[in-house]
């Protein structure tokens, strides 16, 4: 028996585990996990499998990589919040943040890699703009296991790991993050290549959702409010799925923290269909030109053009529970927030956590947020430099380059030989 069930939101039907993705009712929700233990105890590990309680693995990794919770001064000054507490999700060995790759997506690739060597069968396949790809790599460099990583052209640079590596196979697309969504699609229809899941991944959403843990038991409570950018609104799911268990545990207070998720303009069809009060979006109103609207952003992590927002379970339903809301956020804003973290925290971000920070001074400064509230602002990404000044830093050559439009059974025979000739 596992510590854990799977239980559909929509149906309420309870399930194994088989590394399963989706209702197998076919409901359009994202089903979730129920841990046996409803108080959570941490437990004698490094890292995020602190949290494995609460995490969808027996085993774990020894990895030192973690959320890390710390009151801010820099920043809590400058906004005048007396409670400000940032969950830094990057490297910055000082505060002991041990996240090599520099972004949360290291919090989802973790349990991610344990979840399937423990209930699924196959080479794991991981679209990604970039951070999910690198966090991956990392962790198969770590556990020696294989990964396909789809990615797209622009992102070949982002590909690097600190431990050296040659289970991590690249296929570049020449398109946008999209495109490499629908690559990934096409090579999971192979039966012993497994898609890693996105949002549907549980390990994914509760690896994030260590964040919101690791906060709560570091302050003593839930925040009043969570600042997340987002482009899937994952890390914003994970938030409130957290929040919901926390508040069931019954020593960290009964309100939930409201959401505040936050997108780049001009590309922010989340903020739009929020705003319209709409669960679904509608691709002409709200993501109008999304091609050049994608090219034109600070913090291209955040263009998923297919989130999970109207789904059960998913953004639309995480904002309206927890009283939340959306923000969107220019890029000359995200721009002066990023030099601004680095005077009053000193750490460089990722272009996406400083895109969370603008929204949080806008809501501070409208009145949205009010001094005395305690506010958990996730810094979901950055020390990049610093890790570039301690760690090698080993780039990951393509295994392929293909077009957007590539013939995908042929693409599927040369990721398939790839893999047994690096087994
Ligand atoms: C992926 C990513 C995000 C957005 O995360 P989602 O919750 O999946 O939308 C934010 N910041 C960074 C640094 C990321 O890599
Ligand atoms: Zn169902």
């Amino acid at each position: 028996m596992r510590h854990y069930e799977l239980v559909c939101p929509g149906c309420g039907t309870i399930h194994e585990d088989h590394y399963t993705l989706s209702c197998p009712q076919g409901c359009d929700a994202l089903i979730r996990t129920r841990y046996q233990s409803k108080m959570l105890k941490l437990r004698e590990e490094p890292g995020i499998f602190r949290f494995a309680e609460w995490l969808p693995v027996e085993g774990a990794l020894k990895s030192p990589a973690g959320p890390v919770t710390y009151q801010s001064e820099g920043l809590a000054r400058d906004l005048g919040l007396k409670n400000l507490y940032i969950g830094f999700n990057g490297y910055w060995p000082e505060r002991d943040a041990q996240i090599h790759t520099c972004s949360f997506k290291e919090l989802e690739a973790l349990p991610t890699m344990v979840r399937v060597r423990e209930t699924g069968e196959g080479t794991l396949v991981v679209a990604s703009a970039g951070n999910t790809g690198r966090a991956f790599c990392q962790t198969a460099a770590t556990t020696g296991e294989q990964v396909v990583v789809v990615v797209p052209g622009k992102a070949a640079d982002r590909l690097w790991t600190t431990v050296e590596t040659d289970q991590a196979c690249i296929v570049l697309v020449d398109g946008d993050y999209s495109d490499t969504i629908a690559v990934a699609d096409a090579l999971c229809t192979h039966p012993s290549l497994l898609p890693e899941g996105g949002a549907k991944n549980v390990a994914r959403r509760d690896g994030m959702g260590t964040v919101m843990l690791d906060a709560a038991v570091t302050i003593g409570r839930l925040p009043d409010r969570y600042f997340q950018a987002v482009g899937s609104g994952t890390g914003g799911i994970a938030a409130w799925e957290a929040a919901m268990r926390l508040v069931g545990d019954g020593r960290f207070g009964s309100a939930l923290p409201r959401l505040h998720l936050v997108q780049n303009l001009p590309f922010v069809p989340m903020v739009r269909a929020w705003e319209a009060g709409r669960r679904e979006i509608v691709p002409a109103t709200d993501m109008p030109d999304a091609r050049t609207a994608v090219a034109a952003v600070y913090a291209d992590v955040l263009t998923n053009r297919k989130p999970p927002y109207g789904t059960r379970g998913g953004v639309f339903d995480a904002l309206t529970a927890t009283k939340g809301t959306m923000h969107a956020v220019t890029n000359p804003a995200a721009e002066a927030a990023a030099r601004w973290c680095e005077e009053a925290e000193g750490i460089d971000l990722d272009p996406a956590a400083a895109v969370a920070l603008a929204a949080l001074a806008d809501a501070v400064e409208t009145g949205t947020v009010g001094p005395d509230e305690t506010v958990l602002l996730n810094l979901t990404g950055g020390g990049y430099r610093r890790v570039a000044e301690e760690h090698e830093h080993y780039p990951i050559a393509p295994a392929f380059e293909v077009a957007a439009d590539v013939e995908t059974a042929s693409l599927t025979r040369d990721v398939l030989s790839w893999v047994r000739d690096h087994a």
